[in-house]
């Protein structure tokens, strides 16, 4: 089933007429109503007539996180705080928290955006949704929430954390679909275990993960684990929140919802440009948002699209996995890390548990890479020499990997910390210093 026929399976000329349309508005509004991008278009000696076509996208300037923290709180605000109806806020985690505002009508799309993701997994009015998001500043638990009754299902509010009490009611309740960062999936899975209650007493059928980077064999682990079907979820706050793209049936990339976020990727060194298929930064251009619309937003966020057409009908331009962040990148002894290579391996091997840290320090000036992995129940032992030999084996497929030696430390099954929101994998103890 799909959502919104009209805007989600456009042919590329309509598409191409609604974005330049709406790009032409927007850039308008901008000008007129944010002195921010008045002065950064006049500094570029850029008009708004100058924009005719999606393609003139490329004359306008870009937007970057430190740009909304100069701002804070209102500052990048398209419309008198009157209008606004919502305020969320990043966590902050890099520094100043960033706020996003919306107006009604960016309310509106949100549900509308949250819906359309519902229905190409494959839910339902009929489907009862536990949303494990937090709820809050944050945007996935009431970005979920909305597009669920958007949707006619039901919604049990759980936000995270009280796990048991999640089971007890997705139990009870009787819920089918759960929705919440891969992370705390996998964490609701090992406690459900532990409950000893059936999986069979379950209705669960499909999992909507996001938030976080997750790779195919988290995947694998979590569906296996939880009897679900699991599609990826993307979004982030300063866009909109979760629903900026999703994954049809085919699980071959998320679908952007095009009509209100128009994608680039560009080369993070020269801000070029880059063809489809080839990897690198995703920028958003919010192509109607009321609030707080933004040009050409970079997102850190690694990725490549596609733009061929998807079996599932849907003709919007597909993006793949997130690879990580620019900011997440690990640069150790000039070698690029990514938390997700290091996690795929790990999946790979069937002694691991999918719980691991990487912690990076700089001893004696040179960088030390550690990464700590939990060992599963049958396979922890404690012969030394078996020990040692998992030790090489998973050193062995690192370093094939990533290129680069890596100290691993074997702890028992449950001592990683678990979360109930975004996965904290890696400690970085050279910023430190
Ligand atoms: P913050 O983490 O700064 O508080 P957000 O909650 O808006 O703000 O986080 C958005 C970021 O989360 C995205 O830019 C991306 O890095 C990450 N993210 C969200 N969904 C996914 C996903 N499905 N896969 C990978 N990364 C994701
Ligand atoms: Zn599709």
């Amino acid at each position: 089933m799909i959502w919104n026929i009209s805007k989600e399976c456009m042919t590329p000329e309509e598409k191409r007429h609604l974005q330049g349309e709406r790009l032409r508005k927007l850039v308008e509004r901008v000008y007129h109503s944010v002195p921010f991008y008045r002065q950064k278009m006049q500094e570029m000696d850029i008009m708004p007539r100058d924009i005719r076509t999606i393609d003139d996208i490329v004359k306008l300037p870009f937007t970057t996180k430190q740009d909304l923290r100069d701002n804070y709180p209102y500052g990048l605000f398209a419309v008198p705080l009157s209008e606004i109806v919502r305020l969320h806020a990043s966590s902050g985690t890099t520094g100043k928290p960033t706020t996003v505002g919306y107006t009604r009508y960016d309310l509106s799309v949100w549900s509308e955006m949250t819906a359309r993701c519902l229905t190409a997994y494959g839910a339902d009015r009929n489907d009862i949704f536990s949303v494990g998001y937090g709820y809050g500043l944050f945007t996935g638990g009431l970005g979920m929430h909305y597009g669920v009754e958007h949707l006619g299902a039901t919604v049990i509010p759980m936000s995270s954390g009280n796990t048991s009490k999640h089971i007890q009611l997705v139990h009870d309740f009787g819920a089918t679909a759960l929705a919440c960062t891969p992370s705390y999936a996998l964490y609701i899975a090992e406690t459900l275990e532990k409950t000893g209650i059936p999986r069979d007493e379950f209705k669960l059928r499909i999992g909507i993960f996001g938030a976080e980077p997750w790779t195919e064999n988290m995947r694998k682990e979590i569906e296996a684990k939880l009897g679900i079907d699991a599609y990826n979820i993307y979004g982030l706050s300063e866009v909109m929140g979760p629903g900026v793209s999703y994954e049809c049936q085919y699980k071959d990339g998320s679908h952007i919802g095009e009509d209100h976020f128009y994608p680039e990727i560009i080369s993070p060194d020269t801000l070029e440009q880059l063809p489809y298929g080839q990897e690198g930064e995703l920028v958003f251009t919010t192509l109607t948002k009321e609030g707080m619309p933004l040009l050409r937003y970079r997102t850190k966020d690694l990725c490549a699209l596609d733009p061929t057409p998807c079996p599932c009908g849907r003709t919007s331009v597909r993006m793949s996995r997130i690879m990580g962040r620019s900011d997440d990148m690990l640069i150790i002894r000039g070698v690029n890390v990514f938390p997700s290579q290091v996690e795929s391996v790990i999946l790979e091997m069937e002694e691991f548990e999918p719980h691991y840290l990487l912690i990076v320090d700089r001893v004696n000036n040179l960088d030390n890479l550690e990464v700590q992995v939990e060992v599963k129940d049958g396979f922890y032992s404690d012969e030394i020499n078996k020990m040692i030999e998992l030790k090489k084996k998973i050193a062995g497929r690192l370093h094939s990997v990533l290129g680069l030696h890596a100290d691993i430390k074997l702890v028992e099954p449950y001592t990683i910390e678990r979360s109930q929101g975004k996965a904290q994998r890696v400690i970085d103890k050279r910023k430190l210093n």
